[in-house]
């Protein structure tokens, strides 16, 4: 009598495979499965150690950031020597997972996700998921899986609170559906008004289970040419209604425990986007201008986000220098200095790379 020698890649799954939502053949989809993590910080490095360990077999991770120190309390797959060297966090992510799944291809893509290369970095993925810090690129994100019928999870944290929902194009209500615009004014960001690594990991655990009950029901992950139009939103819609998949908006805090769900089983009628399909994000018209200015300074023509200085200036304090009068808000963090002004327009000076300055004014300023 002969016994069959698992192969490694079976003991490793085995403990999945058992559970029954999963089994075999769900193991096979999440193996075949490519998913896009856009934005590798705390809810990102969540995602991708969970999504990397469960066995998804390409993970395309799309980071414009480097590692700090100050990342380490809750950027679970960073160490200090990453926080060291500066490595932009892409990298760092594909190395520490190589670490302890190498039998998954993982792609890092150290960039800025923007509506000019957005088709290009998001190719051929099943499922997009949201390490993002600010809103900016969540709405790109939502035009583009609108657009192409590819299902999206949107994940927040900021101070204790977090939120999620699952984007199914025409099954669900969209990022626009709930929130036709973005948050105008002051916004609180992880920088500016701290973060647990425990609300985190708790919203990374269920986006990522989310994400795996997606992947089992879709027809065919990872196909040459992934499924479209009507065979793909019936099994989005299967997926949707057998599957458990959660179709609210889900938030909760946990330091105060309190926890809502609102309804977002449906798109709302008359959404710009999935409703009348006008993908302005996609089109580059949802974003502030930025443009080089000076020798070593990018301006930033925001004018949506009036600041109250005095406030800004209390959230800044821990960061580096800051002094403002009635006009203009300077702020000193080496090697860059900000120059903000009451509409919410910046000079960043320090840099010529619109990346950098889009993302010092998601963590300092928030977008
Ligand atoms: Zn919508």
């Amino acid at each position: 009598m002969s016994h069959a020698v698992p192969s490694k890649i079976d003991e490793r799954y085995s403990r999945q495979v058992l559970f029954r939502g999963i089994g075999a053949e769900g193991q096979r989809k999440i193996d075949e499965a490519r998913v896009a993590i856009v934005g590798c910080g705390a809810t990102g490095s969540a995602l991708a150690g969970l999504l990397a360990r469960a066995g998804v077999g390409r993970l395309r991770i799309i980071d414009r950031d480097y590692v700090e120190p100050s990342n380490l309390q809750r950027q679970s797959l960073f160490d200090e020597a990453d926080a060291a060297e500066s490595l932009p966090k892409a990298v760092a992510a594909t190395r520490k997972i190589a670490t302890f799944n190498s039998q998954i291809v993982v792609e890092p893509k150290v960039g800025d996700l923007v509506p000019s290369n957005i088709e290009a970095l998001l190719e051929g993925i099943d499922l997009i998921l949201d390490g993002t810090d600010n809103f900016e690129t969540r709405y790109l994100i939502n035009d583009y899986a609108i657009e192409r019928s590819r299902p999206w999870i949107y994940s927040a944290a900021v101070g204790s609170y977090a939120v999620t929902m699952n984007v199914l194009a025409g099954q669900t209500a969209c990022l626009a559906c709930l929130f036709p615009d973005s948050p105008h004014g002051m916004v609180e960001t992880c920088e500016t008004s701290g973060i647990l690594n425990s609300v985190v990991n708790l919203v990374a655990s269920i986006a990522a289970t989310e994400a795996l009950k997606l992947l089992v029901s879709l027809p065919n992950p990872g196909a040459e040419a992934p499924a479209k139009g009507g065979d793909f939103l019936a099994a989005l819609k299967r997926c949707a209604t057998q599957n458990h998949l959660r179709q609210t908006l889900l938030s909760f805090d946990v330091w105060t425990n309190e926890h809502a769900e609102i309804s977002a089983a449906k798109p709302r009628p008359g959404c710009r986007a999935c409703g009348k399909r006008d993908f302005i994000h996609l089109a580059g018209e949802g974003r502030p201008h930025i443009t080089l200015c000076g020798r070593n300074s990018v301006q930033i023509h925001e004018r949506q986000r009036p600041i109250d200085f005095a406030e800004m200036d209390r959230r800044l304090q821990p960061h580096g220098t800051v002094r403002h009068n009635d006009f203009v808000l300077k702020f000193w963090r080496e090697p860059y200095e900000i120059t903000l002004f009451p509409d919410g327009r910046a000079i960043i000076n320090g840099t010529t790379d619109a990346a950098v300055a889009r993302s010092l004014y998601a963590r300092y300023v928030g977008s």
